[in-house]
């Protein structure tokens, strides 16, 4: 059998980016960037105004103050999205909106607030530098400049880049579609009552999220039962898919006919079975390039397995260069015991205290308790080589949520001081 590092190098050498497609902006938040992006002309396109004020010839006003107000004629306003009527010439000011362009001959817009008066004509009450309050065209972008580069990962803020640049379509990388086959008579839907030995079929719809979460787009296909013609028709549906993923049916059962199946389509299996609990009967192959993850029938092993190979697999195919789990260092809150010579990760949860990360398991770590996969934060890696790990010693763990370890507070909303909660 195999180690889970030589698993997931095996997986990653089978694995290439799927390709570009076109999007519009609006479907292209969280997606990796396939084109270089240049601005097509300097933005701002203009010189305009960074306040409410009047455009003034900075010389004019160079001995303006509170006890010295001097006096200007006002040429006229203009409006954000306007074209001043005027130049300013010596001893003129032009009423100036923020945005609004600055008219020729004006070198500094004076704010509102250190004016007087309103009518024709306006009082100056503080000088002002050249430039000061102008924001010049092209400070933001350069026309040529290139403004984001591919392998970018799209934020709102790059949307709005995008907008700005008139660019309503980008090209990104593709999603991977990915098809979940799950296998077993036992399966009942989630709008079914299971009846004597039925069970609910879970894995398909925790696939179906952590598909979503790795940034892939997945179908659900209809339920094999344990019957080769049954699971061969299946995955001959799910090759039309970029990857396919399949639950059950892989270990040494009578009824597991998941390696049979595939075997006869002409898989090219690269492994199957992985020292590490759980999910050791995991098996990984390829059918024309596409990837197929033979994923273990238990709830825990169908996800942990996919987090840990399918995960990086499917990032990988839609673009992403960062594929594993986040990693942190921590400490462990107790003794815990793990398995000789197999990898294995353990489902933690994980505590602040200070500056440290402290990890306790969330309970039994039977490879069919989901609730306990559901209350943790991170898996714990227990090495091969390692037996137990004793309370206090450091450990690594794959940080599966976001908010993981974060004390209560830590996520609290507000920004300078924390609003005492008096109700
Ligand atoms: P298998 O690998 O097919 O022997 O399945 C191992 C265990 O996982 C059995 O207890 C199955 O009932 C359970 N199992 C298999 N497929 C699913 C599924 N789609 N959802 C929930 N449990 C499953
Ligand atoms: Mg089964």
């Amino acid at each position: 059998m195999i180690s889970a590092d030589e698993a997931l190098k095996l997986v990653l050498e089978n694995i290439a980016p799927l390709g570009i497609e076109r999007a519009p902006i609006l479907d292209a938040l969280g997606r990796v960037l396939a084109e270089d992006i240049r601005s097509p002309r300097d933005i701002p396109g203009f010189d305009n105004s960074a306040m409410d004020g009047y455009a003034v010839r900075a010389a004019d006003i160079a001995r303006a103050g509170a006890s010295n107000p001097i006096r200007l004629r006002v040429l006229g306003t203009v409006a954000a999205g306007a074209m001043p009527g005027a130049r300013v010439e010596p001893g003129t000011a032009m009423r100036t909106m923020t945005g609004a362009p600055v008219a020729e001959g004006a070198d500094a817009i004076v704010p509102v607030e250190q004016t007087r008066g309103t009518g024709d004509m306006v009082e100056i009450l503080a000088p002002a530098e050249p430039r000061s309050f102008i924001r010049p065209r092209g400070e933001d972008l350069r026309q040529g400049e290139v403004v984001m580069q591919a392998g970018k990962r799209l934020t709102a803020a790059d949307l709005g880049t995008l907008a700005s640049l008139n660019r309503s379509t980008i090209d990104v990388m593709r999603r991977p579609r990915v098809a979940i086959i799950s296998t077993g008579d036992e399966l009942v839907d989630v709008d079914q009552a299971p009846a004597g030995a039925q069970i609910v079929n879970s894995n398909a719809y925790s696939l179906a999220g952590a598909v979503r979460e790795a940034g892939g787009e997945p179908t659900i296909l209809k339920v094999a039962r344990d019957r080769p013609e049954e699971i061969r028709a299946r995955f001959l549906e799910a090759f039309g898919f970029d990857a396919a993923l399949s639950t059950g049916g892989v270990s040494v059962g009578q009824f597991d006919h998941v390696k049979g199946a595939l075997d006869e389509l002409g898989m090219r299996q690269v492994f199957h079975g992985v020292a590490q609990r759980p999910g050791r009967p995991l098996k990984f192959g390829t059918m024309g390039g596409k990837p197929i993850f033979g994923l273990p029938g238990n709830p825990v092993s169908t996800l942990v397995c996919f987090y840990l190979y399918a995960r990086p697999a499917l990032r990988r195919m839609g673009g992403r260069r960062d594929l594993g789990l986040r990693r942190a260092t921590v400490r462990c809150a107790v003794d815990i015991r793990t398995a000789k010579d197999l990898t294995e990760f353990v489902r933690v949860r994980l505590r602040r205290e200070g500056d440290e990360l402290y990890a306790t398991p969330t309970g039994n770590q039977g490879s069919g308790i989901l609730s306990s996969l559901s209350r943790a934060d991170a898996l714990l890696i227990g090495p091969a080589s390692v037996t137990v790990l004793a309370a206090g010693d450091q450990a690594t763990v794959l940080v599966l949520s976001e908010d993981a370890g974060d004390a209560e507070g830590a996520t609290e909303p507000f920004f300078e001081r924390p609003l005492r909660q008096s109700n």
